[in-house]
């Protein structure tokens, strides 16, 4: 029997107190107060999925008996893809907490449940992309091209290769993307270069428009079509961190893209961050240019 807590809950155990947080009411939906050390631990493995098999019949006549007591509505039984599925999603947000938690005003597990909550709400949107590695599969996401109509979406987040998209188009993507307040990330490479970013949020940092450079830079060779690993795996690693509760939640900026672009030298492997430039006067962001 494999158990995972459903997606839209997080589990929170702190001291002799369990709470149960709602992504999608953003709240917190059950507490309980607790003393047994014991049952305490398992519900601190709940934060996990469980393949019952494993335990000992002792913890797993415990394990049942706490879930059709209190937490029948928070939890589910899967099958053993969905579970398998669960451990490299839940590897995932172990794996953010560790090497990001300096960078949140949140403890641990409050921490882990805001990634819950992302991987749970928030859309990926791919444009100009083909394919994407299976690590990507923790995520939700979609991939279309520049032909298709974009349906703007709040929780959505749209990625775009700019590679595989005309200039008119992103002037165009721009101005809706602003008029809906949507959260882009524009990513090229070619043999030298990697770019991820800028990320645009809203009107935050005006528009792709404003900044000239972004027009030219770092692209006197022709753009690959597909980002190369080490771009994919830079690119995921960033996912998580512009979402808006993730920016919210930082104590300091630990993004590489967010108002910025990174660019990778991959001959000299030399990593450089360049602040977006917002120009007050830009046509586009500022309102003005009312052709499109
Ligand atoms: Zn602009």
């Amino acid at each position: 029997m494999y158990i995972r807590m459903k997606h839209k809950y997080s589990l929170i155990v702190r001291n002799n107190n369990i709470a149960i947080y709602d992504a999608d009411k953003d709240n917190i939906c059950y507490r309980m107060k607790l003393s047994d050390i014991r049952v305490i631990e398992l519900l601190e493995r709940l934060r996990m999925p469980l393949y019952l098999n494993d335990e000992t019949e002792q913890d797993t006549t415990l394990i049942k008996g706490l879930l059709s007591k209190y937490l029948s509505d928070y939890f589910e039984e899967v099958d053993r893809d969905s579970y398998l599925n669960e451990c490299i999603r839940n590897n995932k947000i172990n794996r953010f907490h560790d090497l990001y938690k300096n960078g949140y005003d949140l403890n641990g597990q409050a921490l882990m449940a805001l990634v819950r909550k992302v991987l749970y709400m928030n859309r990926f949107v791919f444009i100009g992309f083909e394919q994407l590695p299976e690590y990507y599969g923790v995520y939700h996401y979609k991939i279309q091209t520049d032909e298709e109509v974009i349906e703007f979406n709040s929780n959505d987040i749209y990625i775009i290769n700019i590679a595989k998209v005309s200039w008119t188009w992103m002037k165009k993507f721009e101005k809706l993307s602003l008029r809906s307040g949507a959260i882009r990330l524009y990513v090229r490479e070619n043999n030298r270069y990697l770019q991820i970013g800028p990320t645009l949020n809203d009107h935050d940092f005006g528009c792709l428009f404003c900044d000239r450079r972004l027009e030219n830079l770092y692209v006197e060779t022709e753009l690959f079509d597909e980002l190369s690993p080490i771009g994919s795996a830079l690119l995921e690693m960033e996912l998580i961190k512009i979402c808006r509760c993730m920016i919210e939640a930082t104590i300091e900026d630990i993004t590489i893209s967010n108002g910025k672009f990174f660019v990778l030298d991959k001959y000299t492997m030399e990593a450089k961050q360049e602040d977006k430039i917002i120009d007050v006067n830009c046509k586009l962001c500022g309102g003005i240019d009312d052709e499109l």
